[in-house]
């Protein structure tokens, strides 16, 4: 059998979070909350079982619940969709990416990633045909680099992925970046897939500058969030795409072969849940106070602490550790880290297509304060 993504094995979040049960360490790899989500929303749950909505919704999602996104984009952003025609309920932010780039991507096409990128996203332009563009971010900040991006758009260059705030980096994009992004997509026809999944978790002031925002990229995005990032609830896998319709048709055609709809008693509890902002709304100060307790924390180590404004995400240098250890390749360094020092971490290099090696990793600090705490006592030893 020949694969048809030869370069790929198990992700590495799958590998740290299997390793770090193993050795029985705090698990900062893999993002996900170590707390529950609102009682309350677990409740909507059962109430929308109860009520019998336990059969296949309408494929593009739950009426309710996408009339509620449409609200909300409206409120936030300034975006009006049209909840039948622009917005589609998908099984995650994983799901809506790879239908996304299935439903526009000819073989043959170029698709231009800005590394370091999400894990996904080079594995599914590579099942679609398409040919993956690098472009780094700009090395030690991790910003958008126009030029750079510029000079990679050529006639065949179908779409560019954008993820603001950024996994793994925590950058944020200002609104100056995204005009400026605006102006160089002006005369060309390239989509923009624009992965949003933190859009609720930016701090220091900073506010998220969705593609919504700006008409000149709404009207050639994808626009992806996820309900698991934003409600404490990766498990549930609900996410949802924005696109104009006729990038919605095209998603819908795939879409309906792939899941064709995604479990109904989530959307239903979701689309009630939404009727309060306040959640989404509060996420940001609720993690910016685990992030301020994590980067005091690590302020009184020898870990280097990188910038970033967004995402449940924090960078580090290992650089400076006083271990012989901290020489190491980081995808070797963070097993290392995980087995004897009880601490499980990211390499950055599985963000990148050559496995650039920077001597830096990421921890996940959506985390009780407890867990937070008792990773860096570990994390101070060194
Ligand atoms: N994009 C990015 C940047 C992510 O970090 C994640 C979560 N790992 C996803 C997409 C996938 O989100 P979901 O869990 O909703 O599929
Ligand atoms: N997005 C999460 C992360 O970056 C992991 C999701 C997954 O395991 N695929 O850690």
């Amino acid at each position: 059998l020949t694969s048809r993504l030869p370069a790929v094995g198990t992700t590495i979040f799958t590998v740290m979070s299997a390793l770090a049960a193993e050795v029985g360490a705090v698990n900062l790899g893999q993002g996900f909350p170590d707390f529950d989500c609102d009682p309350e929303l677990v409740n909507a749950v059962t109430l929308a079982m109860q009520a019998g909505h336990n059969q296949y919704p309408p494929m593009p999602g739950v009426p309710a619940l996408r009339q509620a996104m449409a609200a909300k984009m409206e409120a936030l952003y300034g975006l009006r969709c049209d909840p039948n025609t622009e917005i589609t309920v998908t099984a995650g932010a994983t799901q809506a990416i790879l239908t996304a780039i299935l439903a526009v991507v000819h073989p043959g096409d170029e698709v231009i990633v800005l590394e370091p990128c999400y894990d996904s996203y080079v594995p599914n332009i590579e099942l679609a045909g398409g040919k993956v563009v690098r472009v780094p971010l700009v090395p030690g900040s991790f910003r958008p680099d126009f030029d750079a991006i510029a000079a990679a758009i050529t006639p065949r260059t179908r779409a560019l992925m954008i993820n603001s705030p950024h996994n793994p980096s925590g950058q944020v994009w200002s609104a100056e970046d995204m005009r400026r992004l605006e102006a160089l997509l002006a005369p060309t026809d390239v989509l923009l897939i624009s992965d949003e999944v933190y859009e609720h978790m930016v701090y220091d002031g900073q506010q998220h500058q969705s593609a919504a925002r700006f008409p000149g990229l709404a009207a050639r995005a994808f626009i992806i969030s996820s309900f698991g990032k934003t409600y404490h609830v990766t498990g549930w896998k609900v996410g949802t795409v924005i696109a104009p319709a006729p990038l919605t048709a095209e998603f819908r055609k795939v879409h309906q072969f792939n899941v064709f709809t995604v479990n109904t008693p989530m959307q239903h509890a979701l689309a009630a849940y939404m009727a309060d902002p306040a959640p989404y709304l509060q996420l940001s100060d609720f993690y910016q106070r685990k992030r301020d307790l994590f980067r005091e924390g690590l302020a009184q180590t020898r870990f280097r602490l990188l910038p970033g404004q967004g995402t449940y995400f924090q960078c580090v240098g290992i650089e400076n550790l006083a271990v012989a250890e901290r020489d190491l390749p980081e995808g070797e360094f963070c097993q290392w880290l995980t087995r004897e020092i009880g601490v499980a971490a990211i390499p950055l290099s599985a963000f990148y297509g050559n496995g650039f090696d920077q001597k830096v990793v990421r921890f996940c600090f959506a985390k009780k304060d407890d867990t937070l705490k008792a990773a860096l006592e570990r994390l101070a030893r060194l």
